[in-house]
């Protein structure tokens, strides 16, 4: 695991075990504020220790910006702090969550210890404050990449934890493309004059790339859809679909290890199906 200091009081931890995940702190006067945790214990474990132990601050709250079993399978190393979710993110651990985790511990019994926890401090619209200590947090919803997928910004030092509505590649084979495109859209519009993003997976996004980076993601989204729309009404679709890579869409191959090419691959066969299967209901 690495760690990285993006603000005075703001860390970011990444994992050297799966896909680059991300998890961060935001230590106060008044306890720790952890966003996410890793997927394997023992790199959740050494998080914990960094801030309770050597920085002396209990965790307070863990933030869970999704369902999804990296960003959350490290929340029981944590059974005095709250949870915060979506309350989407509560049902989809509850069902979901529970069903991936025992099939994850028929494959990996370094996972025998993981429990789902379930968030017990859940929210819906709008923006929810998490005032702790002399550092104010504020939640909202972005959906896209999962259904209930959230993004966390320190208002006092303008950083933006983004999970994985911001990564390599917008993936969202688990979510929806059209509410992707209207989460990064809010981000490029939003009022607040973020000094950092930190991304779900991969390096922190600094400030001078932000408008850029949100620029390149909906590009992408938006020639994948094009070209993808072209492959439906083509006489070879496997043909079409074969030629639609990366850098067509205005991406490189290298980023995550080049895990990239598996997500834009998911992502591509999952948008020709709902398309395909919308063009038949048209039809
Ligand atoms: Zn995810």
């Amino acid at each position: 695991m690495q760690r990285e200091r993006v603000a005075e009081d703001i860390y970011v931890f990444t994992s050297e075990r799966y896909a680059q995940v991300t998890a961060g702190a935001v230590i106060t006067n008044e306890g720790a504020v952890l966003i996410d945790t890793l997927l394997f214990p023992d790199e959740t474990r050494m998080i914990k220790h960094f801030i309770e132990t050597r920085l002396g601050r209990p965790v307070r709250y863990v933030i869970n910006t999704h369902y999804h079993a990296d960003h959350t399978y490290g929340t029981y190393l944590f059974p005095d702090a709250a949870i915060v979710a979506h309350t989407g993110c509560f049902d989809l651990l509850d069902t979901r969550g529970r069903e991936g985790l025992e099939k994850t511990k028929q494959n990996f019994t370094e996972m025998n210890g993981v429990q789902i926890v379930l968030p017990t401090l859940v929210f819906r619209n709008g923006i929810m404050n998490l005032t702790v200590g002399d550092k104010t947090l504020q939640l909202w919803h972005s959906p896209g990449h999962s259904p209930d997928s959230i993004v966390c910004h320190v208002r006092e030092d303008h950083v933006l934890f983004a999970a994985d509505t911001v990564m390599a590649i917008p993936y969202f084979i688990d979510g929806d493309f059209d509410d992707f495109v209207r989460s990064l859209k809010a981000l490029q519009n939003h009022p607040f004059n973020f000094e950092n993003i930190v991304q779900g997976h991969g390096e922190v996004v600094l400030r001078g790339e932000i408008e850029q980076k949100l620029q390149n993601d909906l590009a992408y989204l938006y020639t994948l859809r094009k070209l993808v729309e072209a492959a439906v009404v083509a006489n070879d679709a496997e043909r079409a679909l074969s030629k639609i890579t990366l850098e067509k869409c205005g991406k490189t191959r290298t980023p995550l290890n080049g895990s990239v090419q598996d997500l834009h691959q998911a992502n591509l066969r999952a948008l020709y199906r709902q398309l395909y299967e919308q063009s038949v209901a048209q039809a």
